[in-house]
């Protein structure tokens, strides 16, 4: 999907506290509105930009989707990978790459932007029922952010049961069986939680930062109630997670080596400069399809809002 264009975003990575210690942080999610429906931003947060590599979530649903249908027409990104992740409903993926992929509940589709993609995401024409689910972004590192643009749909994930915890992997590793084929670029992990049963402990990498966006229901860590429309960041050095929830709660766990460098997210851009903005802002404005090419969609294509920090066009 497409950031908003306003400003928050844009703050530099200042204020960051980097815990070395397991803590319970909860933040509430912004509320923002994205190709017509409403989100819950859970990241990023004023007081923390990134959980590992992960750097964006939004939040979106249940909403009835032939009232509220996803209409995101053609818009660029660089230097991220976005994760869609859908809990019910369908929604149709067309890119600059020529991909077109229907996505449906348990699968994964994983855009990568590196120098520039474009892509466009809507429910398809006559769906019915719920729409509900999340769209995350990952920050790429240095060695791969100017890379090639890439994107992979995977249909199947590994899954398994914590007591009556159902776990799937969309992207790194759970425990030692449990490891998805996705693509990484950094040390990272994202699990989908369903909670059949009341309570399990999970398995996490000490070396990693943890945290946890709930998506249904509630679940408790550690005495705090997490619900939707809210972060719970989980801090650094934990091995293992006893977590609790209500039966049909869901939950995403994100997890990372925090994210050694510093970020700017403006709009659909991730970068480091300014400059770099500026030139991504320019090249989509400008319609350089040799960085973003055509998406091949019925919508219309989104216009960049203008960098906030440049001066006002004479
Ligand atoms: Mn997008």
């Amino acid at each position: 999907m497409s950031g908003t264009a306003d400003t928050p975003d844009a703050e530099p990575d200042e204020g960051h506290e980097n815990h070395e210690v397991p803590v319970v942080e909860v933040s509430a999610s912004r509320i923002a509105e994205v190709g017509g429906l409403p989100v819950a931003r859970a990241l990023p947060q004023r007081s923390r930009r990134t959980i590992g590599a992960w750097c964006f979530a939004d939040h979106f649903g249940p909403v009835d989707s032939s009232a509220a249908p996803m209409h995101v027409g053609p818009h660029p990104h660089i230097g991220l990978q976005t994760v869609t992740w859908l809990i019910e409903g369908e929604v149709l993926h067309r890119d600059s790459l020529g991909s077109e992929q229907l996505i449906r509940p348990g699968q994964l589709n994983l855009m990568s932007a590196g120098r520039g993609v474009a892509h466009a995401e809507e429910t398809p024409l006559g769906t019915t029922g719920g729409m509900h689910g999340i769209q995350l972004w990952i920050a790429q590192p240095e060695a791969t952010r100017h890379g090639d643009a890439a994107f992979e749909h995977h249909p199947e994930l590994p899954t398994t049961n914590f007591d009556d915890v159902v776990a799937t992997v969309l992207v790194g590793s759970l425990g030692s069986d449990l490891q998805s084929t996705a693509r990484t670029d950094s040390p990272l992990v994202g699990v989908d939680l369903r909670f059949d049963g009341r309570h399990t402990t999970l398995p996490l990498e000490a070396s990693f930062e943890h945290g946890l966006v709930v998506t249904a229901g509630a679940v408790e860590v550690e005495g705090t109630v997490v619900r939707p429309g809210a972060v719970a960041y989980l801090g650094i050095g934990r091995r293992s997670l006893p977590i609790d929830g209500e039966p049909g709660s869901r939950a995403l766990l994100l997890g990372g080596v925090p994210f050694a460098e510093s970020i700017r997210m403006w709009w659909n851009f991730v970068a480091r400069t300014d400059a770099e903005l500026e030139a991504a802002f320019d090249a989509w404005q400008q319609g350089d399809a040799s960085r973003f090419p055509d998406v091949a969609s019925p919508l219309a294509r989104i216009d960049a809002p203008r960098p906030h920090w440049l001066p006002a066009q004479p």
